[in-house]
């Protein structure tokens, strides 16, 4: 990890201008990572398992790039290198391929662990808690925060913002009760 691997466009973008990318997946998440590093990169290729999001506005501004391939239906077998990661071995069926470049971004989508509250709150179909812009969720005296709710953008600050949130909330919803 960070030896040519890297989890995070958002992040880690910047450090590829005009240089060549990779990104894997075909959610949002990938789909956003092409499009941030298709303008800065000289060529960034997605390697999309399945069609995806293609689809949805990003994904045609993806597809209509000029420095950006589509690769829908590969799947990563390898990932090859030395001291850090040169390149790809894709496979769609009996089509293999390698592919060379500078940073390979996994973008693949995150799965939240919400289980554990599944019959108490209500969940979006991503299986994320939903909480207004207080950290409360569906049950009352129930608050959540971070990369398990509904809460745009999975990064460091946006979760230690929100659980600032959420504490300061349930503090405030203790303060109410009735002794
Ligand atoms: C590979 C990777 C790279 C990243 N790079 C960046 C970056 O460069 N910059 C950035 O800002 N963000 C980055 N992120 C995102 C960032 O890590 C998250 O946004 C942030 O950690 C979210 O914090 P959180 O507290 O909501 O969740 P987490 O940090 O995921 O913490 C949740 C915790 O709950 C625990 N848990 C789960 N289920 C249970 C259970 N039933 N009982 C008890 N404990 C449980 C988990 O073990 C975990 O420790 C990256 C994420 C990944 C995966």
């Amino acid at each position: 990890m960070m030896r040519g691997l890297c989890y995070s466009a958002v992040s880690y973008a910047p450090l590829f201008i005009e240089r060549v990318a990779v990104v894997i997946g075909d959610t949002m998440l990938a789909l956003r990572s092409t499009a941030e590093l298709a303008s800065i990169a000289q060529k960034v290729t997605l390697i999309a398992p399945t069609h995806g999001e293609l689809s949805s506005s990003m994904g045609q501004r993806v597809l209509e790039a000029k420095n950006v391939e589509v690769l829908e239906g590969f799947r990563v077998e390898a990932v090859l290198g030395d001291e850090y990661a040169r390149k790809l071995v894709i496979a769609k069926g009996d089509d293999k391929r390698e592919i060379e470049a500078d940073a390979f971004f996994v973008e693949l989508e995150l799965e939240p662990q919400s289980e554990i509250v599944a019959h108490l709150v209500e969940r979006d179909e991503l299986d994320r808690i939903v909480v207004d812009c207080a950290n409360r969720t569906s049950d009352e005296g129930i608050f959540a925060a971070g990369d398990v709710t509904n809460v745009v953008a999975e990064q460091v600050l946006i979760a230690v913002g929100e659980g600032a949130k959420a504490t300061l909330t349930a503090h405030e919803y203790l303060l109410q009760l009735p002794k």
